[in-house]
């Protein structure tokens, strides 16, 4: 089924994000954990791609195995660390495993590499083109950052180019993860200003480590609102106490957000069955 079908239907939807084992020697814990999210009936389960190689290889496979297991699956692709050939082959054997939706990414530029290089795809709206080319039938979905994209140059740019990877053929757009929910009201404020239309799936990270939060920041540079950081300060150490603020802290913003209209939310896993389980059933008597 295709994602811009589910996210048509008028009600609150929440989809997880899980991500594939960096060895192959992890594979089958990852795939335990995946049909253990599988069996909380999301919307739908994305799988992401190893940036630069690493574990990219499964990404169809466990896209193809949540399918199997009666889920939609969105197989997420990037186009800046791969030759044109190697990306071609990924949007062919995506449309033979039969999964019908891509999340079509850039990636981010690895350290060390020269861009812009040759034969490279320098941003996602080529990586859009090309698979309205090889596999027309696919519904598309994209990022957006509600803090702006880290490379940009300010918020008007970036969402400029939101918009034209939105005219190439993206159905819906997923955000970056963030902590304040008006940062996210405001955005939506000025995609839809922008003539935007397309669902904007609010991406919900659960924080469960203090290493985790740092690591969110270092790589998004999202801002951790002071009751937040309060929170992680006086329970940071503590696997278990952390496990449960980071429930309810994703809890809370998920009802803030579809009290607020914003009905389609993105739950980042981390290939945690436990903590998704602990959200969903917060929320259950809300969908
Ligand atoms: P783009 O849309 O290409 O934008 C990248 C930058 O280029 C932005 O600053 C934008 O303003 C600018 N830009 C865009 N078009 C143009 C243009 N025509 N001219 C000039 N500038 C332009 N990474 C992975 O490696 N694997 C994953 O599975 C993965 N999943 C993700 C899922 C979500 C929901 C999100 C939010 C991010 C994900 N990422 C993933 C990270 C993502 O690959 C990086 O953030 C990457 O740096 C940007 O990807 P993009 O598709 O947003 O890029």
């Amino acid at each position: 089924m295709k994602i811009s079908d589910i996210l048509s239907e008028n009600k609150v939807t929440v989809s997880l994000e899980v991500f594939p084992p960096k060895l192959s020697a992890n594979f089958d814990n990852v795939m335990g954990a995946i049909e253990k999210i599988a069996n909380l009936n999301p919307a739908f389960i994305s799988c992401t791609y190893g940036a630069g190689g690493g574990t990219s290889e499964y990404t169809v496979k466990i896209s193809k195995n949540i399918n199997e297991l009666g889920q939609v699956s969105m197989a997420h692709l990037t186009c800046v660390s791969s030759s044109s050939e190697t990306i071609i082959k990924q949007i062919e054997d995506i449309k033979a495993a039969g999964i019908e939706n891509i999340l079509a990414l850039r990636g981010d530029i690895p350290e060390g590499m020269a861009f812009p290089g040759t034969n490279q795809f320098l941003h996602a709206i080529e990586l859009v083109e090309m698979i309205k080319k090889i596999y027309p039938e696919a519904c598309i979905g994209g990022a957006c950052y509600p803090e702006k994209h880290p490379d940009a140059v300010d918020k008007n740019e970036d969402i400029k180019h939101i918009k034209e990877k939105v005219d190439a053929g993206m159905s819906f757009l997923t955000t970056q993860m963030f902590f304040d929910n008006s940062i996210y009201y405001n955005y939506l404020y000025r995609l839809r200003e922008a003539g935007i239309t397309v669902p904007v799936l609010a991406g919900i990270m659960p924080i469960t480590t203090r290493r985790m939060l740092e690591r969110s920041v270092q790589l998004s540079g999202t801002v951790v609102p002071a009751r937040f950081k309060a929170m992680v300060d006086a329970f940071g150490d503590n696997n278990e106490k952390m496990n449960q603020v980071g429930i309810i802290y994703a809890t809370e913003q998920i009802v803030d957000l579809i009290a607020n209209g914003c009905t389609h939310i993105h739950i980042y896993t981390m290939n945690k069955p436990e903590i998704a389980a602990g959200i969903l059933n917060n929320i259950s008597a809300l969908m």
